[in-house]
């Protein structure tokens, strides 16, 4: 992969690779905008087949970070990291995350790390000894875990799908399906059974299924059945990206797509465009998964606890509107991301508020 023509076509502005001899940490840093401000980004740990498939990953995902920040109306750029481990089951260790601390610290705050998948909250605590510039460790950094915000901003979203359609905003008739019931998925599938919803779940991780319908009388889909051709009201992707493509969409028997995962969209245009065409309502990723970055950044920003609520309150709002746009695009998601550089070209025009770049 041609890295500076990839990055070309992204339109990031830097990205940075790093290896460290003392404890094999092989990783990526892409900062893909800065425009709006310092640019918060989770760090993923994963094992990738090659790295032209992690640097794939890492770009696709800090461009979605610059949309996602910007449609929240957050003084934020957009970036995020990734951890290339060498081989699946590899643990996280202090000496890891310190190694990664210190590389995210050769940013100077332009990068701020936090959660993602492989990485916990002790995981961020590790990396801020090395760095300030980490949010979304308990004892160390702050913010905690950011995935009850995004479970609670998924659900705003999908209300406003509901109201979009004409729908009454009522779960109690629906049924909802949601693919992975891990950190995000469990809190989004107890919102949806406290407000009534018949809730059917899949996860590769056995205990985690088991967790989800003993604590939350959710319903286990058995493994001769497909979360993606099962007729249900709304289909929650919320485990990894890439779900949706040419042939998933054609199959799906849902009214409406609103999930936490990032980047469900395997080719944006194509697969936004086909959605429309079977006239499924896709509820963009980057608006409806905002709530932990919201909790994140308005705490970095110094928000207070009752404007980031509120914010988290607004992925209703800006579901609907982006919604609305789309009514003249090919995709809601095509309208999700010009919505957002609408946001980022606005906000570039403005002074720069303190701390930020
Ligand atoms: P998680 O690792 O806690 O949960 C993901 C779950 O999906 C796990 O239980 C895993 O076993 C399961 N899974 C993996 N592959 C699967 C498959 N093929 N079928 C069914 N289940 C599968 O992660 P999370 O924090 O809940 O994040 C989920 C998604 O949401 C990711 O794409 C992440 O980037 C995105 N996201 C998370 C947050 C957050 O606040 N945690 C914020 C924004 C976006």
């Amino acid at each position: 992969m041609n890295v500076l023509h990839e990055m070309v076509s992204y339109g990031h502005e830097r990205v940075a690779f790093h290896q460290d001899p003392a404890t094999g940490l092989r990783a990526i840093i892409a900062i893909h905008s800065t425009v709006l401000g310092n640019a918060l980004g989770g760090t993923r740990r994963w094992c990738y087949a090659n790295e032209g498939e992690a640097l794939f990953d890492v770009l696709r995902l800090s461009e979605g970070m610059t949309y996602k920040a910007a449609a929240a109306d957050l003084a934020m750029g957009g970036a995020k990291s990734i951890i290339l481990m060498p081989k699946s089951d590899h643990q996280p260790t202090e000496a890891e995350a310190r190694a990664m601390g210190r590389f995210v610290d050769t940013m100077n705050g332009a990068y701020i790390a936090a959660e993602d998948v492989g990485v916990s909250p002790q995981f961020c605590d590790w990396m801020a000894m090395e760095t300030k510039h980490v949010m979304g460790g308990n004892t160390v950094s702050h913010g905690g875990d950011p995935s009850p915000y995004t479970a609670l901003g998924c659900f705003n979203s999908m209300k406003a799908c509901l109201a979009h359609l004409g729908k009454k905003v009522d779960f109690s008739n629906l049924t909802v399906g949601i693919q992975g019931v891990g950190a995000t998925g469990y809190r989004l599938a107890k919102l949806l059974r406290q407000a009534g919803a018949a809730v059917l779940v899949t996860d590769v991780h056995v205990p985690t299924v088991k967790r989800a319908v003993e604590e939350l009388g959710c319903v286990a889909l058995g493994n001769d059945r497909n979360l993606f051709t099962e007729k249900v009201d709304i289909l929650a992707p919320c485990a990894l990206g890439g779900v949706l493509d040419a042939k998933t969409i054609e199959g799906l028997k849902c009214g409406i797509v609103c999930g936490t995962a990032n980047n469900q969209l395997r080719v944006p245009d194509s697969d936004g465009a086909l959605l429309t065409k079977r006239g499924i309502l896709y509820s963009p990723d980057f608006v409806a998964n905002a709530g932990g970055l919201i909790r994140l950044a308005g705490l970095y920003l110094g928000l207070t606890e009752a404007q980031i609520d509120k914010k988290i309150d607004q992925i209703e709002g800006t579901t609907s509107a982006v919604l609305k746009e789309a009514a003249s695009m090919p995709s809601t998601a095509a309208a999700a991301v010009t919505y957002a550089k609408r946001k980022i070209a606005a906000g570039a025009k403005k002074p720069q508020l303190a701390g930020a770049r």
